[in-house]
């Protein structure tokens, strides 16, 4: 049998498949992958049919259907406080994963560097891999996930092309502040240092935080990618479109590789964002409380429980340490409690290279009251 070389042979299923089918194959509840198990706004459902039964269902302009690049442009200035220009710096991208690999393939040439930091969300890697450059990785520390500068600086060597970021942060529920910015900002200054910032969870944000996009940081937005996906923001994960941001010229490079990767990404379901994005510009603070309302429910439902929870402060996931409660490893852990209790999470572990095995598992909240209620009323069983 023909076997050809492969190009990513040290890459195995990702977790989120691997996870939720065992959730499925076991009935389990699903606190595993991340995505609501309630639906997406009526109104937005609403738009998009209409515009299905309209007749727009030919493709699209490549860059993104000028009414939902209008209505992002709009968004992001009135937000952030940052112009950016609807022919030539904002593309849609089939989901926030083609735009972060995107990114990477329009940047990374063999031999260049990445810096990621770990827990590392598991699309980054790969891509960096696919393009022939090597993933450096800065630790977040444990357990609040916080970037070390000085760490940074001395991972920065003549071969660094680009530096990735994620803030609110997956897996960790953690977010990044002002100065961490500065800091990058400092950085990366007189390099030719790329950044993308992977911000799909701008908007869930909580106790009053701020998010910080790196719109707002001249120094950072000169030379950065910003990925946001419509998945995360209207509990529509499964439309898969999201959108880029970035200057003139660095937009140009990415579409050009864009146009290759996929072109174009579904009409109907871009122009009936735009219309909920016109209708519903409140929408965002509303999420925020929705989720946090959620976080605070699950929290409160394990209280009691042996789990101890680290903090959250951005996305809609919880870590809990179980280290009170078994000595198993992480992965091993989550498979055997989907199975035996019915509750399905992802083990920290595997955002690591080297495997690194805090105790920790992520709960997505991101699920109705009664699933929550239900999954922590097993889970305070152990
Ligand atoms: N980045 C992060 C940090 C994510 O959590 C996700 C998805 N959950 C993505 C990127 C990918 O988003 P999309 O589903 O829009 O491809
Ligand atoms: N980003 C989602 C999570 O962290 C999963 C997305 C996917 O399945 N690729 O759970």
């Amino acid at each position: 049998m023909f076997i050809p070389k492969p190009a990513l042979s040290t890459i195995g299923t990702t977790i989120f498949t691997v996870m939720s089918r065992l959730a499925q194959d076991c009935g389990a509840l699903n606190l595993s992958q991340g995505f609501p198990d309630f639906s997406g706004p009526a109104e937005l459902m609403d738009a998009v049919t209409r515009h299905m039964a309209a007749g727009h269902n030919q493709y699209a302009p490549m860059a993104g259907a000028l009414p939902l690049r209008e209505a992002i442009a709009e968004k992001v200035a009135a937000i952030y406080g940052v112009n950016y220009d609807v022919e030539d710096e904002i593309t849609v991208t089939a989901g926030a994963t083609q735009a972060i690999y995107t990114a990477i393939t329009c940047c990374v040439r063999p031999g260049d560097e990445v810096i990621v930091f770990a827990p590392v969300y598991d699309s980054y890697v790969p891509g960096i891999l696919l393009s022939g450059g090597t993933p450096v990785y800065a630790r977040l520390s444990f357990p609040e996930y916080r970037p070390d500068w000085n760490e940074v600086r001395r991972l920065i060597t003549p071969r660094t092309r680009m530096i990735m970021i994620n803030s609110p942060h997956n897996p960790t529920g953690s977010v990044w502040r002002a100065d961490d910015l500065r800091e990058l900002e400092a950085v990366v200054r007189g390099t030719d240092i790329v950044v993308v910032s992977d911000e799909v969870y701008e908007h869930m944000i909580y106790d009053g935080r701020r998010h910080e996009s790196v719109a707002r940081y001249p120094g950072l937005a000169e030379r950065s990618f910003i990925v946001s996906s419509f998945g995360k923001t209207y509990h529509v994960t499964g439309w898969k479109i999201a959108y880029c941001l970035a200057p003139r010229q660095m937009m140009n490079e990415f579409r050009k590789a864009h146009q290759f990767i996929t072109f174009c990404v579904n009409t109907p379901g871009q122009l009936g964002l735009a219309d909920f994005m016109r209708l519903r510009p409140d929408w965002y603070d509303e999420l925020a409380t929705f989720y946090q309302q959620k976080r605070d429910f699950f929290r409160q439902a394990l209280a009691g429980s042996r789990f101890e929870l680290l903090p959250c402060s951005g996305t809609y996931f919880q870590l809990a340490r179980y280290d009170r409660i078994s000595d198993e490893g992480d992965r091993q852990l989550a498979e055997r409690w989907t199975r035996e209790i019915g509750v399905a999470s992802i083990p920290v572990s595997v955002f690591y290279s080297d495997g690194t095995d805090d105790k920790v598992l992520r709960f997505c909240f991101a699920k109705s009251e009664d699933t929550l209620a239900r999954a922590a009323e097993r889970l305070r069983q152990l």
